[in-house]
C-alpha cells in the first residue's frame, strides 16, 4: 500500500514551502488510495518553537489536506512525534554498534569546534576527521570510564549505493569522500535527523518519500543506513525547489509566507493549493481554478520536472477571485460565506450600523451574487469603497452642487421614479428610465446625473472599478 509522510520539524509555523511538500504527499496518497501521515521531527529540542506543532496540524486541516495518521489523530504506527520514539532509535543504534557499522565518539565539543575553525581558515568545508573510527576495544573501555555517554557515529562506507530518484533519475553520491562520519545518536539519548528519519520511515511502513530536493544528497547516507540495518528502503521522489518569482529563496525575502497569515487575510485554502500546484509540475495541464479533487485526478508523479517552481504571489488575489466565485455559485457554500460576511461587517462597522437590517442573510446573499467575479476576497466588501453597503454615506451638499446645479430637481425626479407603482426595477428598466430622465433635463448631461446618484448613494467619487477593488 502507498504510505507517505510529511515530516516537518516543529521549529516554526507552517509556511508555503511546507504546504507544498505536504500537498504533493497528500495528492499522491489520495491518488493511490494510500495514507498520508504527519510525523513531527522534534529531536532537536533546542530549536522547538512553542505552538508550532499545533499550528502545523491546524493549518493542514485548514488547507483541506488533513493527515490520516498524526500526533493528534493517532494511528497504527504511532506515536507520531519522534521525541516519543526514543526507544526505537536506541534499538537501531544498538544493532549498528553490534555489527560495527556504528562506533562511539569521545571527541569533545571543543575539539570538534577547533576542527571546524581550522577547516574554515583553510577555506575548506568542515568535516569530522573520523578520529574515533578505529579505536580498539581496550581504548574504548578506557575512554568510557571517563566519558560514560559518548555520541555514536555511523561509519560511512565508501561504496555508496546508486538509486533511482523518481524525479531526478539515477543518483550516486559518494558521501564518504566528502563528509566525515555523521553522529546518529547524541550523548543525551536523542537521535539526529538521519537515523530518526530512516528508523521511522521503516517502522511506519513508508512506501514513498516525497520531500524537498535539499534532501537529495542526504539520501545516500540514508541508503547506507538502510543497508547497514538490513532494511528495504522506500522509493524516493525529490521535489524541485519552490522559489519566489525572481528566483530568490522563498522564506528569506518575505516574512509573511506563513499559512495563518494568508488565512487571516481572507485568502481561501483552495487558492493557495491552486497557486502552489499551478507553478509546479506534475499535473496534466496547468489551468487556474483547479480544486483538490481535480488535482488528484490530474496528478502524475512522472510529470514532475527538476525545474524550480517559481511562485508569483502577486497572482494570489486573482486565484482567490476565481475560487471565491466558485464558492458563491454553490448554494451551500454561499450560506457559509454569508456567515463569514456577517462577522466581517460586525467587526468592521459594528456600532456604526444605523440599520441592522444590512445583516439580513437575504441582503448579504444578493450582494455576494452581484459582486462575485469582481471582488478578490470577502474582505473587499468591508473596505471603504463598499462601506455604503452597510452604512449611510456622509455626503455634503457642496459635493453634490459641484456636480450639477440641478441637484434638487434631479433628486425629486429620481424619487418620483422609484415611487412610481407597478414598475419592476431591474437593472435594464432602471437604466432606461434614468436615461429618459436625463433627456428631460435641458442642459444636463446623463453622465452627470449618474455621477450625482453615485456620489449621493455611495459617497464614492470614482466608480468602484477604479478603486482597485474590481479586477
Ligand atoms: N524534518 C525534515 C524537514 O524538516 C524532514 C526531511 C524529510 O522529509 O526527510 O524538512
Amino acid at each position: 500500500p502507498v504510505r507517505v509522510r510529511f515530516a516537518p520539524s516543529p521549529t516554526g509555523f507552517l509556511h508555503l514551502g511546507g504546504l507544498r511538500t505536504a500537498l504533493y504527499n497528500y495528492i499522491f496518497a489520495k491518488k493511490y488510495q494510500g495514507s498520508f501521515i504527519l510525523r513531527l521531527e522534534d529531536t532537536d529540542q533546542t530549536r522547538l518553537v512553542p505552538g508550532a506543532a499545533e499550528n502545523i496540524e491546524d493549518m493542514l486541516e485548514w488547507a483541506g489536506i488533513p493527515p490520516d495518521e498524526s500526533p493528534r489523530r493517532g494511528g497504527p504506527a504511532g506515536p507520531y512525534q519522534q521525541s516519543q520514539r526514543l526507544e526505537l532509535y536506541a534499538q537501531a543504534t544498538e544493532a549498528l554498534l553490534k555489527t560495527g557499522a556504528a562506533y562511539p565518539c569521545f571527541c569533545s565539543p571543543q575539539r570538534l569546534e577547533l576542527l571546524k575553525k581550522e577547516a574554515l581558515r583553510n577555506h575548506q568545508t568542515p568535516r569530522y576527521d573520523n578520529r574515533c573510527r578505529n579505536l580498539n576495544q581496550e581504548q574504548v573501555a578506557q575512554k568510557l570510564a571517563k566519558v560514560p555517554k559518548p555520541s555514536i557515529r555511523f561509519r560511512l562506507e565508501k561504496a555508496a549505493p546508486a538509486f533511482q530518484d523518481l524525479v531526478y533519475g539515477w543518483n550516486r553520491h559518494d558521501v564518504a569522500s566528502v563528509e566525515g562520519d555523521p553522529v546518529i545518536m547524541k550523548s543525551d539519548g536523542f537521535p539526529t535527523y538521519h537515523l530518526a528519519c530512516v528508523v521511522d520511515d521503516h517502522h511506519m511502513g513508508i512506501s514513498h518519500v516525497l520531500r524537498g530536493s535539499e534532501w537529495l544528497v542526504s539520501t545516500a547516507k540514508h541508503l547506507l543506513l538502510y543497508r547497514a540495518l538490513g532494511w528495504q528502503p522506500p522509493h524516493f521522489a525529490h521535489l524541485p525547489l519552490l522559489l519566489n518569482r525572481d528566483g530568490s529563496k522563498l522564506s528569506k525575502r518575505q516574512g509573511d509566507i506563513f499559512l495563518e497569515h494568508f488565512a487571516a487575510d481572507g485568502f481561501l485554502p483552495d487558492s493557495l493549493v491552486d497557486i502552489i500546484t499551478n507553478c509546479g509540475s506534475g499535473f496534466a495541464g496547468n489551468q487556474m481554478g483547479r480544486t483538490l479533487p481535480e488535482l488528484i485526478t490530474q496528478f502524475d508523479l512522472t510529470q514532475i520536472t527538476c525545474h524550480s517552481a517559481l511562485l508569483d504571489l502577486e497572482k494570489l488575489p486573482e486565484f482567490n477571485r476565481l475560487h471565491l466565485q466558485r464558492l458563491v455559485s454553490s448554494e451551500s457554500q454561499r450560506r457559509l460565506l454569508v456567515g463569514k460576511l456577517q462577522a466581517l461587517v460586525e467587526e468592521a462597522f459594528g456600532s456604526q450600523l444605523q440599520n441592522r437590517d444590512v445583516l439580513n442573510p437575504v441582503y448579504m446573499e444578493r450582494i455576494l451574487l452581484l459582486r462575485q467575479g469582481h471582488i478578490c476576497r470577502l474582505q473587499d466588501l468591508v473596505s471603504p469603497a463598499y462601506s455604503y453597503l452597510w452604512t449611510r454615506p456622509s455626503v455634503g451638499r457642496a459635493q453634490l452642487d459641484a456636480i450639477s446645479e440641478k441637484v434638487d430637481v434631479i433628486a425629486k425626479r429620481v424619487l418620483g421614479l422609484l415611487e412610481r407603482s407597478g414598475m419592476t426595477l431591474t437593472q435594464d428598466v432602471l437604466s432606461g428610465e434614468l436615461k429618459k430622465l436625463s433627456e428631460g433635463l435641458e442642459g444636463t448631461k446623463h453622465s452627470n446625473v449618474m455621477k450625482l446618484l453615485r456620489v449621493a448613494l455611495s459617497g464614492q467619487q470614482a466608480p468602484s472599478s477604479m478603486l482597485g477593488i474590481q479586477r
